[in-house]
């Protein structure tokens, strides 16, 4: 973490790294995938709760991540 970083500075790269993830209404809850990212190429670990069906995205390589 940098003094700089804060909640509205959203890094570059993030809407691609969105843009390439599954629509949540498209994944059932408690389904795993891993996914190509949309902004590095990289392996992306997608999940939807099983309870919840809240979304949890990492990408191993530019290392993005959403949790919704
Ligand atoms: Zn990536």
């Amino acid at each position: 973490m940098t003094e700089e970083e804060n909640d509205n500075d959203i890094p570059e790269g993030f809407w691609k790294f969105i843009g390439g993830l599954p629509a949540s209404k498209d994944v059932k809850n408690g389904e795993r995938r891993i996914l190509e990212c949309g902004n590095c190429g990289g392996k992306v670990y997608y999940s939807k709760a099983e309870n919840n069906g809240h979304i949890f995205a990492k990408c191993c390589k530019c290392k993005m991540e959403i949790m919704q």
